[in-house]
């Protein structure tokens, strides 16, 4: 109920401009977002990589209504590529294929992809396609499948709150496509996900198995040493037991660390980031950046009533 409601606030315009619109919202935000342009996430990710952590970067979209829209987007990301090799910062990109278009037209969507996938190739790195909700998975499943005939830097998400994902991660990791598994972050109806959380738990630690199982079918492809390429699975939460029950797991399989790696979102639980790096595991952190923070900020508020407490007790007192 309580996730609902913030999942809802995060698609709602009228919610969005008075939030937005609130001085203190994104100094709450900017706990999870690192800055605006592409200066600013380039400091935080040095900072991160000081640290020994790798990074994904995220140029913050989605939903986009315009073709105007969808190439500023895509111009972003190709300048970002570029920053990114300039820089030579351990950094990838993630993009959500929305902001490309993939709800206007499908061949307009390519088209951008393209163009950022070019750009990827010729800089040496890898993109990775993040999932949005169930309404289009198969669209974004098919562009990855699409992508990877032309393009090996590409990977994807697999989140485990859904019925389908154990055939989606089966599938991919058959073609080895690198995989982030996630819980997931959307609303989703009981016909197509686990409703409870016991039960997205225990399905994520089940598909998280499979892609370890595929490790050596893949060739036991570590990460790359500029930390830009992944191995093929990412272990993404901040749920200490999902980590500790993939780490056992993988250890009873003699895998070394290189061969998977742990992913987290910028400003959550930097303790746990900081306590797997030492210990010698790849950490990538998920750094997002761009004006357009709202739905995913509302994201993470849904993800923890705590943040929520914190954030309206100030609401109520502007
Ligand atoms: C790198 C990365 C990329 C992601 N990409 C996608 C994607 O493409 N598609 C998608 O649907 N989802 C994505 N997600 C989000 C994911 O699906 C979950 O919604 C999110 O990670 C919370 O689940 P959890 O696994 O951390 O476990 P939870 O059980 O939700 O949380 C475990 C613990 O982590 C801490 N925690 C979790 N969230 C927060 C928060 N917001 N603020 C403070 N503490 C918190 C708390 O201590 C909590 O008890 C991504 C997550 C990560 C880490």
């Amino acid at each position: 109920m309580f996730r609902a409601i913030f999942i809802f606030l995060s698609k709602a315009f009228w919610a969005q401009k008075l939030i937005m619109n609130w001085k203190f919202a994104w100094r709450v935000a900017s706990r999870f977002i690192a800055g605006i342009n592409i200066v600013d996430v380039i400091k935080v990710v040095k900072n991160l990589n000081d640290q020994g952590l790798n990074v994904t970067i995220d140029h913050l979209g989605e939903n986009a209504i315009t073709v105007e829209d969808t190439l500023a987007a895509t111009k972003e990301v190709i300048d970002l590529l570029e920053a990114i090799n300039h820089y030579d910062v351990h950094a990838n990109v993630s993009i959500k294929l929305t902001q490309f278009g993939l709800n206007i037209d499908n061949e307009l969507c390519k088209s951008n992809l393209q163009n950022i996938f070019e750009q990827a190739k010729n800089k040496q790195n890898f993109v990775r396609i993040d999932m949005e909700d169930s309404s289009i998975t198969q669209e974004t499943l098919d562009v990855v499948y699409w992508l990877k005939q032309a393009y090996s830097g590409v990977g994807t998400v697999i989140q485990s709150y859904l019925f389908r994902s154990e055939k989606d991660v089966t599938e991919l990791t058959n073609e080895c496509i690198p995989v982030r598994m996630v819980k997931g972050a959307y609303k989703e109806p009981a016909k197509v996900a686990f409703l409870k959380k016991n039960d997205v738990d225990k399905n994520f630690d089940h598909l998280t198995k499979i892609c370890l199982d595929k490790i050596s079918y893949c060739n036991y492809a570590e990460i790359s040493n500029d930390g830009r390429f992944p191995p093929l699975i990412a272990i993404a939460s901040h749920d200490e037991l999902r980590i500790e029950n993939a780490i056992h797991y993988a250890n009873t399989k003699d895998l070394s660390k290189k061969t998977y790696e742990i992913q987290m979102l910028y400003g959550i639980r930097r303790d746990l980031q900081k306590k797997y790096s030492e210990q010698g595991y790849s950490v990538r952190v998920y750094v997002p950046y761009g004006t357009h923070w709202y739905p995913y900020f509302m994201r993470r508020l849904a993800e923890r009533p705590a943040n929520v407490w914190f954030f309206f007790s100030n609401f109520f007192r502007k």
